[in-house]
């Protein structure tokens, strides 16, 4: 099949568009889109400097990766942060990719680990626990970003969130019935304490974000976590590709059809100001962030005593 735009064999059917695309229009076209994205969100600012969520996987390598090509001109300061959860047979590995990838486009990297910020792995926390290992998981990573972020300075954090992401996240939330958390999930002014986050990649579809990485090149481990079929995101995710296959465009409906309810319901709906955690002043909506809640219900646990051997 030939690129739309040229003569070349194209690489990728875009089902949503209409359009097939060689490699040099493919990347074209993805970067653009990707500016597009900072520019209509006004993500990114002139001397900003941004700290950019690196796990190692195809979404922030992707992402790092573009940021660096889209603001080479431009005077912002990229720091790749890589958190480190402990999960045994999956981070290690994805942490090496995240340090090629650093080192590959000369970012300085730093690494944060659960068991350094909150004394355990997320292996530790886990077992025996009525709490989702995904809940865990997001609650410290968020934490242990911005609590990064603040340390190095850092104007933004961005983070690889893509297409797939955002779609499952506000279906989770309509299927959940979960209007206040639906309207957090845009957030439409600073809050004290919180380095403000972005999403370059939110509307780039994670099929083309991986073929993005294979065209440029780039390392990234693909492996899945092991602990991600343990969620509901898990059959939203097949339940939405499923549609998307049959009806292309859904994903991004699904987004816009979201962000025009969002846009109506800010006037009503008034976000709350955050306060500072008694126990650690990250910014919080009750006394204790939930980092600490968590933290307090795992002091109380069993899994506890096993800590200092
Ligand atoms: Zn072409
Ligand atoms: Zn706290």
């Amino acid at each position: 099949m030939k690129c739309s735009f040229c003569d070349n064999l194209a690489i990728i059917s875009q089902k949503y568009s209409g359009f097939h695309l060689c490699r040099e229009h493919f990347v074209r076209d993805f970067e653009e889109k990707v500016e597009k994205t900072l520019h209509i969100g006004s993500m990114i600012a002139e001397t900003d400097k941004i700290a950019v969520a690196v796990s190692g996987g195809k979404d922030s390598t992707a992402l790092l990766f573009c940021l660096r090509r889209i603001l080479a001109k431009r005077d912002v300061e990229l720091v790749a942060v890589t958190v480190d959860e402990g999960i045994a047979g999956y981070r290690d590995d994805t942490i090496k990719a995240a340090r090629a990838i650093a080192e590959q486009l000369g970012i300085e990297q730093h690494i944060v680990s659960f068991r350094e910020e909150y004394g355990y792995d997320l292996d530790e926390m886990v077992p025996g626990k009525k709490v989702a290992p995904c809940t865990y998981c997001g609650v410290f990573r968020k934490n242990a970003l911005n609590r990064a972020a603040k340390r190095l300075g850092a104007d933004k954090v961005a983070t690889g969130h893509n297409l797939d992401d955002e779609a499952q996240t506000i279906m989770m939330n309509y299927l959940k019935g979960d209007f206040e958390r639906l309207m957090r999930f845009r957030p439409w002014r600073a809050q004290k304490g919180l380095v403000p986050r972005i999403k370059p990649l939110r509307a780039m579809p994670e099929k083309e974000i991986a073929l993005y990485c294979m065209v440029n090149e780039v390392f990234t481990e693909s492996r899945e976590c092991p602990y991600a079929n343990l969620s509901l995101r898990a059959d939203v995710r097949d339940m939405m590709n499923c549609l998307e296959s049959q009806f292309p465009g859904t994903k991004q409906s699904t987004v816009r059809g979201f962000e025009k309810i969002a846009a109506k319901a800010q006037g009503s709906y008034a976000q709350m100001d955050l306060a500072a955690c008694k126990e650690c002043g990250e910014p919080c909506v009750k006394e204790l962030c939930k980092a600490c809640e968590l933290l307090g219900l795992l002091g109380s646990g069993s899994s506890h005593s096993n800590k200092d051997h």
